[in-house]
């Protein structure tokens, strides 16, 4: 059976989200809502058209229906086995409040977000139980890093007795930093001196003027990034081994390092190694977490299918391939 999937938020993520979805016979793309409207067909959506009309007008909802509540009627008016949350998470109580209307909705199905930040993902886990009541099957955490690197990095973990460190870097090369607005501001929100509130608050204007004072580059240390969380729970290791940062180039598409994940530990031989994942330089951001995303999606789908709900994060499930 095709899974008819909708999309939550058409930025950069919510965009590339449904071009990875055109040439896939396992999931259909039959919803999408942004901040000011709301389109949904069970017979599948045409993405030139979504991506030229928000371009174009700002809104997905000139093809549907305009909205301030455009979540909310979506929810109401679809019918929709799974959401792709490709949300801003700002303020950082955004997407569990996403959550929460679904939750009281009365809506049952499958849920994936690409969250990044701990504590976020904490308020997540508070919902776990309501979830499940729901008929939830939430699974967080589930973009590059957190989740495909994550993921790997508990795969890697296998080898050793003990782990010592897990030290994700990103490299992210993008052309324009207004294709992935939020993903920008949230990463401006890890700098020193900055937080997610002064991000938020930031103007266009602002944003620029700091991109062009760094010549576009963001480089961030020991980030507020879920991976440690996740890579608790799954019983890997304590949250202080798992280190996050990266390089964001904001004025050029190449990757300005190679994106990969570093597993330390010690063998039951006693003898200390690393594993490193390395991911391609010409798989894009976008590439690297809508793919997973709706991996996740579909392993979600059969938990669900088994009546298993609730709150998993991209560390405790594997990804399914989506056809
Ligand atoms: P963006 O700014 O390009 O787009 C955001 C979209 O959300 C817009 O279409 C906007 O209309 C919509 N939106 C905002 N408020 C809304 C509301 N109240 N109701 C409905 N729609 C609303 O965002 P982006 O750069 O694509 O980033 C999306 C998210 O993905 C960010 O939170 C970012 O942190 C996350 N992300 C995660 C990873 C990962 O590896 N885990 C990587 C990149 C980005």
């Amino acid at each position: 059976m095709t899974i008819r999937v909708g999309v939550l938020g058409f930025g950069g993520l919510g965009q590339a989200a449904a071009r990875v979805l055109e040439a896939k016979q396992d999931m259909v793309l039959v919803a999408v809502a942004d901040r000011e409207g709301y389109v949904f067909n069970p017979a599948g959506l045409d993405v030139d058209r979504l991506i030229s009309v928000y371009r174009d007008r700002g809104s997905v909802g000139y093809l549907g229906h305009l909205s301030e509540n455009a979540i909310k009627d979506l929810i109401n008016n679809a019918a929709v086995d799974g959401y792709f949350l490709a949300l801003p998470n700002l303020p950082n109580t955004f997407m569990a409040d996403v959550a929460k209307l679904f939750i009281k909705s009365g809506w049952s199905g499958v849920l994936v977000d690409a969250l990044k930040r701990t504590s976020a993902m904490e308020q997540m886990l508070a919902l776990s139980k309501e979830f499940q009541t729901a008929g939830i099957t939430y699974l967080t955490g589930c973009g590059a890093t957190p989740g495909l690197l994550t993921a790997a990095a508990a795969i890697a973990a296998q080898s050793y007795a003990e782990i010592h460190s897990v030290k994700i870097t990103f490299g992210v090369g993008i052309a324009n930093w207004e294709a992935y607005r939020a993903t920008i501001r949230e990463d401006i929100g890890h700098l020193p001196g900055y937080d997610i509130q002064t991000a938020k608050a930031m103007s266009d204007a602002e944003v620029e003027e700091l991109l062009d004072r760094t010549d576009g580059i963001l480089k961030l240390e020991n980030m507020e990034h879920a991976d440690d969380l996740m890579l608790e729970l799954a019983g890997i290791c304590s949250r202080d081994r798992v280190t996050v940062g990266g390089i964001v180039d904001t004025r050029n598409p190449k990757k300005p390092l190679s994106t990969n994940v570093q597993v330390t530990g010690r063998t039951f031989e006693g003898k200390t190694s690393t594993h490193t994942f390395t991911l391609g330089d010409e798989t894009s951001m976008a590439a690297n977490v809508c793919g997973p995303a709706f991996g996740y999606l579909k392993a979600a789908v059969a938990l669900h299918d088994r009546h298993i709900n609730g709150l998993f994060t991209a560390a405790e499930v594997m990804p399914s391939f989506v056809r």
